[in-house]
């Protein structure tokens, strides 16, 4: 499974219509300071279920929408669409695996899976011990190698499950448990 496309419509500093693509292999994505790499980063984790405003640099979730500029007044809505392709089946999806998330002002949201709507829990279940699941360990953001260091050894241990595969056994547990 790889990273196939990011497109953004709204989400922070892209207020235009913008579309990543990405091939197999490693991808460096350069920038001046205040050019919007760290904001490209945050689109994935948000479609990909991110529920904290701040850990993506904001107070509340809209926040993450175009405020607009002096030249440019704000928008309502914002949208980022993530192509993953799965030919290997590593995600138990189809060949290709589209997540779209939506947001609007009024704090409507929603989320899709290949153009079905979803709950947030269904997002989160897909990517589960992926590495790419709620609190993943595959995108380290500014500030965060500390934040792993210096946390508890039980948060730690948290990335080490879901870097081995056991969270999702956890979760479900966890779920049966409390029925
Ligand atoms: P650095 O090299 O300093 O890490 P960067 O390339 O990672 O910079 P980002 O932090 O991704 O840059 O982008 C910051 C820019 O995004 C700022 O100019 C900020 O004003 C803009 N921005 C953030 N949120 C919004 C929003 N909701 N609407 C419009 N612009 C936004
Ligand atoms: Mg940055």
């Amino acid at each position: 499974m790889y990273l196939k496309q990011i497109e953004m419509v709204g989400f922070k500093s892209f207020a235009d219509r913008t579309k990543i693509t990405f091939d197999t292999g490693v991808t460096a994505i350069v920038g001046p300071n205040g050019s919007g790499k760290s904001n490209v980063t945050e689109s994935l984790r948000w479609a990909l279920g991110e529920q904290s405003a701040k850990s993506l640099r904001g107070a509340k979730m809209p926040d993450i929408i175009f405020a607009g500029t002096q030249k440019r007044r704000a928008l309502n809505y914002a949208e980022v669409i993530v192509t993953f392709d799965n030919a290997d089946s590593y995600l138990p999806s189809e060949a290709t695996v589209v997540i779209t998330r939506r947001l609007y002002r009024n704090g409507d949201s929603e989320f899709l899976i290949n153009g079905k709507k979803v709950r947030l829990k269904d997002v989160h279940e897909l990517f589960t011990d992926t590495g790419l699941g709620r609190d993943s360990f595959s995108i380290i953001s500014q500030g965060k190698i500390e934040s792993i260091f210096n946390s508890k050894p039980e948060e730690r241990r948290a990335i080490f499950e879901e870097a081995a595969g056991v969270l999702k056994y956890k979760n479900r547990k966890k779920e049966t448990e409390s029925k």
